[in-house]
């Protein structure tokens, strides 16, 4: 790792400027535990560190070999067994302690993510019988009959000629089947979010089909696990775990590279460029690059400058008028006048960073051409995204996850932006919709669009339940949701925020106009998409899960609500600076779709972005783009992304097609098309999920992650057994295996003990467990207190 360096003592520790601006873990601390161990070290507990495996014998054998311990605090001093043994169960009763911690942190996520039905068995756009419309073009390979193959040539002719009548050519808005109402109600919990009931009785007596956790509780939990994250101990702990990944990836690249290559040259026909990757993270409206948007409104000036675009003081303009307004013709226009990168003016300036959004710095050429609801129903935008989808599809290997807005100021903003997909056929295999809400509660304040933030939850989720309750009443939003994957929330993070953790004012009260905090958005933006989710499971319709915005600036809190309401985040860049929180996030393997692109030009140089030490850790990561319009200079954003990655940190193409085959597994795309891209077992943890055919991702690559996954959380349970959780634990199925729960295999462990009893021998290999010796120290301390 170039971050490292090396002190006097030959520890490597990480740049210590990463540390010095948290709360959470700084120089001191880390010098303190080097201190702890050191000492600890010369003194006793010789057992070599990493061994892993260690069998009866070995521990028995390592026992016998202990040196003779000059302390006269431990009874029995005869005996040196005993002695050690003694010590043990001081260490043993720490580490229970802090597994413990952990242990419930996990348990508390698992609650919240199954209550609201994000697990990807929840959602019934997997399962088998799911009908995607329009449908998945088919498998290339083997070759179809000769017509069948001359049909798809024609097709792709077509494209050539016409991109963007091409695109969405397949949909027709006639053939999709719109279903009936359904008898149960829904309204405003006392909570002030949405409740589904199963009668108007029920409703009056408020009893609603599920109940789901009250903001107080919810504080109460992310008080829980910000107060386990900051202990002394827990941190320097998760820290050591984490280096000790560190160093087990290393030894695993030394002793596999080659065998690795070797692998992957085996593998026939498939190589980086053929494997699918997803764009995890990219927002719509800059999803061009900007040679794109300026060759497209070059030619709309050239070919359609009396279209009347805009209405602006009480005139209807055309695009000419607009422009002879501005004093530009199409010759002046370029790059630079255009002047949309953000690159070196933009660091740690938000504010300026949203200014980039307006071409030549016009707000009223972003109206034209960047928004979805315009004069114009947002027909220049939907055409320049056909021509970016149409070059997506043609490459094939690349799909992405547009986010769009949706931003609570009126309740007809979901119906217009339905209309504008449907309208204008934006159906593509390689694309899927995220919709983002702008975190812009003050500015609707201010403008008096709203009253209170009750106001931008209702406007937001109101029509999703109608939509879910009748389809009919909404037909175009009931098709477009069938394309939404889930939720994201948007807005510059690095804003102060008032905590609130004594008071909890209901959406009603808050009518201030000070902007409620990202942990106060978050609940009631989970809280309300769980209580839809139950509902449009029951109806088999497609649930929605959380994919916020999370980490990129800003408070530890951020982090800490995500862990616990969301399937998985972008950015997560400040989980560098919270050790036992990235822990948290490696055990529950949560999805992060990183952007150090993006994060170069606004938070976090290049050089000292977390993700190659995320990834070496085994940290569940995907590259994505973010804003291309911003931030890339070629018509295939994705790959520049991975391209400069691999140049800067050296990752091979074996790392390249493990963060691909991640994009897939973090993304949405239904179960049947994810099957046929990374492989049939897909789900299935470890090898078995693995098709190198598929993936070219060596099974050697998958087998050590989902070994060094799985010890780690051997390791919690053995420490932190669980008894009976407060959540109801059914069955488990397939698809627990990823993502939320990478913790559902943890049993046959857990079951050996009940079986035999035999805590000791497991604990005694403990001994051997890096970190261990900073839990023993605080053992001794306390002992001879
Ligand atoms: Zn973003």
């Amino acid at each position: 790792m170039p971050l490292n360096k090396t002190l006097g003592n030959g520890v490597d520790i990480p740049n210590d400027d990463d540390y010095d601006d948290t709360p959470y873990f700084d120089y001191h601390h880390l010098k303190a535990i080097e201190n702890h161990d050191s000492k600890y070290l010369c003194q006793s507990l010789s057992v070599s560190p990493g061994a892993s495996h260690l069998t009866e014998e070995h521990i028995a054998s390592t026992l016998s070999n202990i040196p003779e311990i000059p302390t006269a605090s431990v009874p029995h001093a005869a005996d040196p067994k005993v002695k050690f043994e003694a010590k043990d169960n001081a260490i043993t009763t720490e580490l229970r302690e802090l597994y413990g911690a952990l242990q419930k942190c996990l348990d508390l996520r698992e609650k919240y993510i199954m209550l609201s039905g994000q697990r990807l068995m929840d959602d019934p756009r997997n399962s088998d019988d799911w009908e995607i419309y329009p449908a998945a073009p088919p498998k290339s390979w083997p070759l179809p009959p000769p017509e069948e193959l001359e049909r798809r040539k024609a097709k792709e002719k077509a494209r050539e000629a016409d991109p963007v009548a091409a695109v969405g050519s397949d949909f027709d808005f006639s053939q999709c089947k719109i279903p009936g109402a359904h008898v149960y109600q829904f309204g405003l919990g006392p909570e002030g979010h949405y409740q589904v009931y199963k009668n108007e009785l029920d409703q009056t007596a408020g009893q609603p089909i599920h109940e789901f956790p009250t903001p107080r509780e919810f504080y109460d939990d992310m008080d829980y696990i910000l107060s386990v994250i900051s202990d002394g101990p827990a941190k320097s702990f998760a820290f050591r775990r984490l280096r000790y990944l560190d160093s087990k990836w290393q030894m695993y690249i030394l002793l596999n590279e080659f065998q690795e290559l070797a692998d992957s040259k085996r593998t026939p026909h498939r190589d980086f460029y053929n494997v699918r990757k997803v764009d995890t993270h990219v927002h719509h409206s800059s999803c061009m690059n900007q040679k794109h948007l300026l060759r497209f409104i070059k030619s709309k000036m050239k070919r359609s400058q009396d279209d009347v675009v805009i209405y602006r003081d009480g005139h209807e303009l055309t695009l000419k008028g607009v422009f002879e307004s501005l004093n530009l013709t199409a010759y002046d226009l370029s790059i630079d006048t255009l002047d949309m990168h953000a690159h070196k003016d933009s660091f740690h300036r938000f504010d300026k960073f949203n200014l980039k959004y307006n071409p030549i710095g016009e707000s009223r050429l972003r109206e034209i051409f960047m928004k979805t609801d315009n004069f114009i129903q947002g027909r220049y935008l939907a055409e320049i995204t056909k021509e970016v989808v149409s070059d997506l599809e043609s490459s094939k290997y690349q799909q992405v996850e547009y986010r769009v807005s949706i931003y609570g100021r009126s309740i007809d903003e979901w119906d217009k932006l339905a209309k504008w997909v449907v309208n204008n056929k934006l159906f593509s295999p390689n694309l899927r919709w995220l919709i983002q809400i702008p975190r812009l509660y003050n500015i609707y304040k201010a403008s008096k669009n709203v009253d209170n933030f009750q106001d931008i939850i209702t406007n937001v989720f109101q029509p999703l339940f109608e939509v879910t309750k009748d389809p009919s009443s909404h037909p175009e939003l009931h098709v477009f949701l069938q394309r939404v994957i889930g939720f994201d929330t948007v807005d510059d993070e690095s804003k102060p925020e008032k905590p609130i953790f004594k008071d909890f004012p209901l959406p009603k009260d808050w009518d201030s106009s000070n902007n409620p905090p990202y942990s106060y958005y978050l609940y009631y933006m989970y809280a309300n998409t769980a209580a839809l989710n139950k509902w449009r499971q029951l109806r088999g319709f497609n649930t929605l899960v959380l994919r916020p915005h999370c980490g990129e600036a800003g408070d530890t809190d951020h982090l800490t609500a995500a862990f616990l309401t969301s399937y998985g985040i972008s950015h997560g860049i400040l989980l560098r600076k919270v050790p036992a929180l990235q822990y948290l996030y490696y055990l529950a393997q949560i999805g992060i779709a990183m952007s150090p692109l993006s994060n170069n030009a606004l938070f976090l140089t290049y050089e000292r972005n977390p993700l190659p030490q995320f990834f070496q850790r085994g940290l569940n990561i995907s590259l994505s783009t973010d804003d291309p319009l911003q931030f890339h200079f070629t018509k295939e954003p994705l790959i520049e992304e991975y391209s400069v990655a691999a140049q800067i940190w050296k990752l091979s193409s074996t790392d390249m097609c493990e963060l691909a085959r991640n994009s897939v597994i973090q993304s949405g795309w239904e179960d049947q098309v994810k099957s046929h891209w990374i492989g049939k077992d897909w789900y299935k943890p470890g090898v078995e999920g693995n098709d190198m055919q598929k993936t070219n991702v060596p099974n050697i690559r998958v087998g050590f992650r989902h070994e060094t996954l799985k010890e780690e959380l051997d390791a919690l349970r053995r420490y932190a057994p669980r008894k009976d959780a407060s959540v109801n634990h059914e069955p488990m199925s397939k698809h627990d295996f990823v993502g939320v729960a990478g913790l559902a295999e943890s049993s046959s462990i857990q079951q050996h003990l009940m079986a035999h009893k035999e805590d000791d021998w497991v604990e005694n290999e403990m001994s051997s467990f890096p970190g261990v010796s900073m839990v023993a120290e605080r053992a001794k301390l306390r002992t001879n207190h």
